[in-house]
């Protein structure tokens, strides 16, 4: 199975549709989304109607479930809020029984996914370090999980002598000896100082997994969130990567 795993679109149609057209060269069979699929960005509603329209899984981010009042607006920051109210007053009755349906986790035989970490999902809390990878990998009874949240891609393993490593290179080939956590790193609003939009193709059959970046219109998704009255700043970190 060619999976194609993707998170944190944000409302980036125009990051959104290029990642797609990458995937249409990559022989994909599945399609599955970590979550946030709003927030930030100029086009919730396309967003939501693509990815329903091409996900066969999709998970809950901390900004969907925000959207639909599952998920406190406390834990945002004032752009990150803004952005929100906005979004809602867009959503369809639709919408929003589509946001409500997701669920934190999701697995099937071959991989593990959730928006944030496994320990207590619904606190979407950030896998950014070995260290906290820890707890996740000890939640695993499948050989790999795959998680968004930080914006920031990153491939964990821990091995049999239980140590973690956090890989440099974006791609590996899984050995059965190994754990894996993929952050599959952010669609609409990378934040690795790289402002290509970043999306994950996993094998199944051939154990392998690689992170790509794709080059889009930022330029584009900048102007509308700035023509929309969102937060300025919500445009500009598109054009810097962060
Ligand atoms: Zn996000």
């Amino acid at each position: 199975m060619r999976y194609a795993i993707f998170s944190d679109v944000h409302s980036n149609l125009e990051a959104l549709e290029a990642v797609m057209d990458s995937y249409k060269k990559e022989g994909i069979d599945k399609y599955l989304c970590i979550g946030d699929l709003i927030g930030y960005g100029a086009n919730p509603r396309e967003c939501i109607e693509k990815v329903r329209s091409i996900a066969s899984v999709v998970c809950a981010g901390n900004h969907d479930w925000a959207a639909v009042r599952l998920f406190s607006l406390e834990y945002f920051n004032s752009d990150a809020r803004s952005a929100i109210l906005w979004t809602r007053h867009l959503l369809s009755q639709g919408h929003q029984g589509f946001l409500e349906s997701l669920k934190l986790t999701f697995k099937n035989e071959d991989l593990i996914l959730v928006h944030g970490t496994l320990n207590n999902p619904h606190e979407f809390n950030y896998l950014s370090d070995a260290y906290i990878a820890e707890e996740t990998f000890r939640l695993m009874d499948r050989n790999v999980c795959f998680v968004g949240h930080t914006h920031q891609p990153q491939i964990f393993s821990k091995d049999q002598n239980e140590r973690i490593y956090a890989h440099k290179e974006a791609a590996v080939t899984l050995s059965n000896a190994n754990k894996y956590i993929v952050n599959v790193g952010s669609v609409g609003q990378p934040r690795d100082g790289d402002p290509h939009a970043s999306y994950c193709i996993y094998d199944s059959k051939e154990r392998e997994i690689q992170i790509k970046r794709v080059k889009y219109n930022a330029e584009a998704a900048r102007k509308k969130i700035i023509e929309k009255g969102l937060p300025k700043f919500l445009g500009d970190r598109l054009i810097a990567g962060r």
